[in-house]
């Protein structure tokens, strides 16, 4: 049995003092269910919000992380800094990322193989644009972004990444993948990872879905069969709707 996770992925919101309002409205969430929760929070927020989840079930997550431990990288953050505040958890390769800062798949799967190697557990995105999907290109596209991005990792590291696959056609623009086309595409997913790993692992492995979860959908989504959480952005801001979203 997977256990479900569903990460809140703050993006470029809430100072310190906003979000450690908003962190204290939701930290019990994680105490009476079998969801694993994560909040990933701006760089600036890591520590504060890391002491303000002490003795809570909620794990702190990263948005991003350079893949060298130290060097003259001018604004860029290692895993080594991550590892110090206790981060759990790291994404890589948001669509964002990709598209405003020329994130590629060789650099996600440098960034994944160096998140592994220090012990933080890479949440690794994964998506087509709406041009893809419409020339029914999805599955090469996905299925070329998972294969780079997993070069080089081990089958026992493959137990500690997480897979978000995020149409990106559907992020923060209010339009949700129906949940048979989410699980059609996280079933091929697995099924790609399975050619790789094995059966056991693809067994094993997590894949969210990602795009305009809300606490509307996101019990039919949860519902399928592969889809194991979800990357919630614009409904992790607000305490409530996150909470509804994590009692799914
Ligand atoms: C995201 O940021 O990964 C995301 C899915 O955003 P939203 O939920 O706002 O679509």
């Amino acid at each position: 049995m997977r256990k479900p996770i569903i990460a809140g992925n703050w993006k470029m919101h809430n100072t310190i003092e906003e979000g450690i309002k908003l962190v204290r409205e939701i930290k019990s969430v994680a105490d009476n269910t079998d969801v694993e929760v994560v909040v990933c929070v701006p760089f600036t927020s890591l520590s504060e919000i890391k002491k303000e989840l002490q003795g809570t079930k909620v794990k702190l997550g990263a948005q991003n992380m350079h893949w060298e431990e130290k060097g003259a990288y001018t604004g860029e953050i290692s895993p080594v800094m991550l590892k110090e505040i206790g981060v759990d958890y790291v994404i890589i390769g948001h669509s964002e990322r990709r598209q405003y800062f020329n994130e590629t798949d060789e650099t996600v799967n440098k960034k994944v193989i160096s998140a592994l190697k220090y012990g933080i557990k890479p949440i690794i995105c994964v998506g087509e644009t709406l041009e893809q999907r419409e020339k029914n290109i999805e599955k090469d596209v996905v299925s070329k972004q998972i294969i780079k991005a997993l070069e080089n990792v081990s089958a026992e590291d493959m137990l500690n990444v997480v897979i978000a696959y995020e149409p990106i056609w559907a992020i923060g623009t209010g339009k949700t993948a129906s949940s048979k086309d989410a699980n059609d595409m996280i079933s091929f997913i697995r099924e790609t990872i399975r050619g790789k790993y094995g059966v056991d692992i693809s067994e094993e492995v997590r894949i969210q879905y990602g795009g305009s979860v809300k606490p509307h959908n996101v019990t039919e989504l949860m519902n399928e069969s592969d889809i194991d959480g979800a990357l919630v952005g614009g409904a992790s801001l607000k305490a409530e709707d996150f909470i509804n979203i994590v009692n799914f």
